[in-house]
Formats: C-alpha cells, sequence, structure tokens
C-alpha cells in the first residue's frame, strides 16, 4: 500500500502543478511544450521531435476577463483555456496545437491570436467524412502540415524513424491505460472516482513512456492486493470530462464507485490504437476513421448508444451517468437518443450539468444523493 501511495503522490504533483511539471521537462531534456487543445490531437508528432505535448483541458479559475473575447454560451473548458491564456499561464508554451470538431473550437483560434498573439496556433481539420479514403488522405495532409509547422520550431526534421517510435510509445501508453482501468474495477476503496481520475489526468503533463511506466508500477501493485469489497454501487461515466474533482468526490460520499467510463478526457483517448503501417502520418489520419462511439467523430448509426449499453452490462454497472458539459452541442445532440435507449434497455440513467467553474456543488450533490438512493431501492 506505500507504493501505492507514493505513486499516487507522484501524480497529484504533477497534476496539481502543471506549470511545474512543464518546466521540469523543459529543464531537464532542453526542449520545449505544445499545448494540444481536446478534443483529439496527433501527439506522436509533437512527441516525435522531442517535444512534450500537454493537454490544455481548462481547469477551475474565476473567470473574470475571458467573457469579453468568448461568448458566455462557450463551455467552461474553452472559457478557462482563454482566461488563463489571458492570466500568462501558457506563457511557457511554444505553440497550441487546435482541431475544430465543435462550433466553439471554430472560433477559438482567432480569439487565441487576439489574446496569445506570440503563442503560435496549428490548426486541424479533422474530415467528418472520415470512413473513406478520401477522408483518411486528407487528415494525411493536415498532419503533414502539422509536423512541418513542427519542424520550423525545432529547426529540425521529424523523421519517419522517430514517428515510429512515438506511435509505438502511445500505443503501449494506451494499453497501459486500458489495462489500469479494468484493474481499477476491483478496487473502488482504493481507486476512488476521483483518484481513477487523478491517474488518468497526470497523463496530460507527462511523457508518455514514463506515466506508462507509473501506470503499469500502479496496476502491479494493485494486483499484489486482495480484490475489494463494494456494497455501493457501479456507474459508466460518459460525456466530455466528470471535472471538477469535487463532483468526483460526491459519488465517492454517496457509495458510487465508476468501473468505467466514455468521456472524451479519459477513455476515447485511449480505447483506440493507431493501426500499424509503413506509413506513419497515414496510419495517424488513420485512427480516425477508426474511432468509434465519440459524439465528436461523426457516426450517422450513433453506435455510442449500444457500446454504452454494452460496458454497463459487461462491467456490471449499476447504471449511467450522461455527465453533460454546460453548452457543448455534439454531446447535447447524443444525449436524447441515449437516453431514450437507455429508458427502452431498463437501465437507469442520471443527467448532470458539467460547469468547470461551478462554486457550489449543492444542486449536484442533490442530485447524486437522489440517484443513489433510486439505485438502491
Ligand atoms: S463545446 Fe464541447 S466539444 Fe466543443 S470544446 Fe467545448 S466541450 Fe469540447
Amino acid at each position: 500500500m506505500e507504493s501505492i501511495k507514493k505513486i499516487l503522490a507522484a501524480m497529484k504533483e504533477v497534476a496539481s502543478h502543471p506549470g511545474q511539471a512543464v518546466k521540469n521537462y523543459r529543464q531537464k531534456t532542453g526542449q520545449g511544450v505544445v499545448g494540444c487543445f481536446p478534443i483529439y490531437c496527433p501527439e506522436e508528432i509533437v512527441h516525435a521531435a522531442g517535444m512534450l505535448p500537454v493537454g490544455m483541458w481548462g481547469g477551475q479559475t474565476q473567470i473574470s476577463q475571458a467573457l469579453t473575447i468568448v461568448p458566455s454560451f462557450c463551455c467552461s473548458i474553452m472559457q478557462s483555456n482563454i482566461e488563463l491564456a489571458l492570466k500568462g499561464v501558457y506563457k511557457d508554451l511554444d505553440a497550441v496545437i487546435m482541431s475544430s470538431p465543435c462550433d466553439t473550437l471554430k472560433s477559438i483560434p482567432q480569439d487565441w491570436g487576439y489574446v496569445v498573439p506570440d503563442i503560435k496556433v496549428i490548426q486541424i481539420v479533422y474530415p467528418q467524412m472520415r470512413k473513406i479514403e478520401g477522408g483518411v488522405e486528407y487528415l494525411k495532409t493536415e498532419f503533414l502540415r502539422v509536423k512541418q509547422a513542427i519542424e520550423a520550431i525545432t529547426g529540425e526534421p521529424i523523421t519517419d524513424a522517430a514517428l515510429k517510435e512515438s506511435i509505438g510509445v502511445y500505443n503501449r501508453h494506451r494499453r497501459s491505460m486500458r489495462e489500469f482501468c479494468s484493474i481499477a474495477r476491483n478496487y473502488p476503496r482504493t481507486i476512488t472516482p476521483a483518484v481513477r481520475h487523478l491517474v488518468i489526468k497526470s497523463g496530460y503533463f507527462m511523457e508518455k513512456s514514463q506515466h506508462a511506466m507509473l501506470v503499469d508500477e500502479l496496476s502491479k501493485e494493485l494486483k499484489k492486493l486482495p480484490p475489494e469489497e463494494w456494497q455501493g454501487k457501479k456507474v459508466v461515466l460518459t460525456g466530455i470530462t466528470a471535472e471538477p474533482d469535487a463532483l468526483l468526490e460526491i459519488f465517492d460520499e454517496n457509495q458510487i464507485t465508476v468501473v468505467a467510463d466514455d468521456l472524451a478526457q479519459e477513455s476515447r483517448q485511449f480505447r483506440t490504437d493507431v493501426p500499424a503501417g509503413e506509413e506513419p502520418l497515414l496510419c495517424l489520419a488513420r485512427q480516425w476513421s477508426l474511432i468509434e462511439g465519440c459524439s465528436l467523430a461523426y457516426d450517422p448509426q450513433k453506435k455510442r448508444v449500444e457500446m454504452l449499453i454494452e460496458l454497463v452490462r459487461e462491467t456490471g454497472a449499476d447504471g449511467l451517468i450522461f455527465c453533460m458539459m454546460k453548452f457543448c452541442d455534439p454531446e447535447e445532440f447524443d444525449h436524447p437518443i441515449i437516453a431514450e435507449q437507455f429508458e427502452a434497455a431498463g437501465i437507469p440513467s442520471l443527467y448532470l450539468e458539467i460547469d468547470q467553474q461551478q462554486q457550489s456543488m449543492e444542486r449536484e450533490r442533490t442530485r447524486i444523493q437522489s440517484f443513489a438512493e433510486m439505485l438502491n431501492s
């Protein structure tokens, strides 16, 4: 148990002080850092250049100036990113990579250019016709632009060999994360919802092979322990993110454990490997065609619903919690379909509105308590 505490403390240090983690990386390697906006980003290209890709999923901060730049109906992740940029938090970044899968993100690159003109924006357009070969080829050309932009920053070419190596590092990290999520289900007292989130979130601020090593060590230490008994309820989370931590702590207070997730910030990042192949940029582009069940990846068949029902059944979950990011159109389109199908399948579900800046959690506390009581009745 001491080793587990030590690993979690190291992760907490990184996740609570990402700015320091970035400085440490720079000092240790002499290399730069690139911010990666949600939802998807070809981090392997940044990694292959020896730079550190860091996740930019907002965070809790007092929004005082951002609303002079972005509309108030912009999701709280983007409000935070703009506010933090205005406060100079990202001043150590060499560039940011942004894609435009939703209406909000389509305007953020211009806002960013106005707020922090000295931090370069590298934009990508992910094609929605992603299953056809033309879509894959198109995305390859987008990734080539990203590669050239990164090369212009470092002044060094990114070789195919380095790209293949980085794809291998990321696929190994994805496997480590999937294995951890599966093992964590047996240890609901040690791996509470907030701890589970911490393990995943810390990976956004660490070099991926280092993070994979820590996660593997954690999984190994967990497996030495006998599975923990759990009298409470089990849920699957879906949505963009389940932050802030205060919300995840309410699950624990109500004896609710998270047995699996379909969150954009969590499992959607590591459930699809980059396929093997000779041309690394083509392999990276093909991964986008293989992603299933994400509101940001166009799918007229809405396989997400079946995938969620299957996930609930396979993990023995008692219900689903829809973590609805306030003002997130793609998720709002999916919710009615999921709610209807879950009702038809007789699986309880709860809708929670997520706002990273929310000060009081009393409304959520009441809703989660009622849901727990309903599951227990
Ligand atoms: S609106 Fe939704 S998809 Fe777009 S940036 Fe915000 S959370 Fe992400």
